[in-house]
């Protein structure tokens, strides 16, 4: 059988523990027999992040830019545990957070849903994908724990000398106080990344924020994303046939309960923070929900949400089994394909990953999965390790 052909490689970004076993089988059993892989590869597993002194996930970045597409494994974020496991030199960063900062990226986060395993809200049918913004509000907050009676005001002093002052409260007694601020360019960027990537899925975009009560703050983020909207995206939004929808929060929230499903919801940041989980938690299991990181100027990263499944490593470690579920890892390079696919104009290539999808999906749905969605379904089945299962696929795939 000839081999499907690539032009540009992608980044692969390659991890740690349980995720890093998989997605070696990944590429051995169900990519590479069939593909001709170019990948220009990283290895931000720790120990090679500290040996590189965490230089090796800036190149993974900026190789990201150069290219345009990278699919990443799951990675430690160093904590003090860690710092001793692995003897490291520094507590690294999170590679998510600095790959992100340097894309100035936005997370879409999708279910991958199977027939057998029911979502709790009924109605939903497709996935909802949660675009949250990585940037402000109440994570970048300034707090005082009011003492006693006196006056609250916010001054805003310009580099010109100018100044802004409004009383915020008239404290007759003890009481709280915050401070919270966005940036144009953030919420520009956000909203991009936004119109970009309902564009590249063709769903419709919701966007929400309580713009009636805060009539400054939330209105500038409606403000924005509206002018954007109609300067660089309704034509083409208009020619895919979506739809760029603004609710306020509230009726956002009855609405997505209500739905079907099968569009991108993007929220604030602590909307996006409480609705994620809520949203992945409805559709049934962490190890079924993929993440893709989009930068305003039209890069993609695709990985699994979930982590690198440490207590399941160190079972494996002492040689048993693992029944660890590899869905969102094999939508990561699925995702990522298909991606390359379309911007090399390689049709073979989006149709192994349609190829691969199906046959994910099939597999699950004929009743054969790994223990933690055995756990969830909904008549017969049975659930075996993680190598079966990924063999199970690749027989379908063959
Ligand atoms: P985790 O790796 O997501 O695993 C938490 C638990 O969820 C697992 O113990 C397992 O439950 C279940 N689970 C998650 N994915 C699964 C899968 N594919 N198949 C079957 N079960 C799955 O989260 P964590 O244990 O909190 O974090 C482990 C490491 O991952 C940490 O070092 C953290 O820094 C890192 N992390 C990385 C990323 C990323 O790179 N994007 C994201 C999150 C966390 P049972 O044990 O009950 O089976
Ligand atoms: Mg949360």
């Amino acid at each position: 059988m000839q081999k499907i052909q690539m032009t540009t490689p992608l980044v692969e970004m390659d991890g740690d523990e349980m995720t890093r076993i998989l997605w070696a089988d990944i590429k051995d059993m169900l990519i590479l027999p069939f593909v001709d892989l170019k990948t220009e590869y990283y290895d931000l597993g720790l120990p090679h992040r500290d040996e590189t002194r965490d230089q090796v996930t800036i190149d993974s970045a900026e190789a990201t830019k150069k290219y345009g597409v990278a699919v990443k494994c799951a990675t430690i974020t160093p904590n003090a545990q860690r710092m001793t496991e692995y003897n490291l030199h520094e507590m690294w960063k999170s590679p998510n957070g600095t790959i992100r900062a340097m894309l100035d990226g936005t997370v879409f986060r999708a279910p991958i849903l199977v027939k057998g395993v029911h979502p709790t809200v009924r109605t939903w049918e497709k996935p909802i994908t949660i675009a949250r913004h990585a940037y402000g509000d109440v994570y970048r907050n300034t707090e005082i724990k009011v003492p006693g009676a006196g006056k609250a005001e916010l001054v805003f002093t310009g580099e010109d000398g100018q100044e802004i002052r409004q009383t915020v409260f008239q404290f007759k007694g003890p009481g709280i106080l915050q401070g919270v601020h966005n940036l144009d360019a953030s919420i520009a960027s956000f909203a991009h990344a936004c119109f970009q990537y309902a564009l590249s899925v063709k769903q419709d975009l919701w966007f929400s924020t309580k713009d009636t009560i805060s009539k400054t703050y939330d209105h500038n983020f409606k403000d924005i994303f509206q002018e954007i909207y109609d300067k660089d995206y309704k034509a083409a939004f208009e020619a895919a046939g979506i739809e760029y929808f603004y609710t306020l929060i509230d009726d956002a929230v009855a609405r997505v309960v209500r739905s079907k499903g099968g569009f991108i919801w993007a929220c604030k940041n602590y909307d996006g923070d409480v609705m994620s989980d809520m949203v992945a938690t409805a559709f049934g299991s962490l190890a079924m929900m993929t993440s893709v990181l989009v930068s305003p100027d039209g890069k993609f990263e695709y990985e699994a949400a979930h982590g690198t499944v440490t207590r399941h490593y160190y079972r494996h470690l002492k040689g048993e089994e693992t029944s660890t579920n590899p869905v969102a890892t094999i939508f990561a390079w699925s995702g990522a394909l298909r991606k390359r696919g379309e911007l090399d104009h390689l049709p073979d290539l989006c149709a192994f990953a349609d190829k691969l999808e199906k046959a994910t999906i099939d597999t699950i749905e004929s009743g054969v999965m790994t223990k933690d969605l055995a756990l969830l379904w909904e008549g017969e089945c049975t659930a075996i390790n993680s190598k079966q299962f990924l063999q199970a696929i690749a027989d379908r795939l063959n």
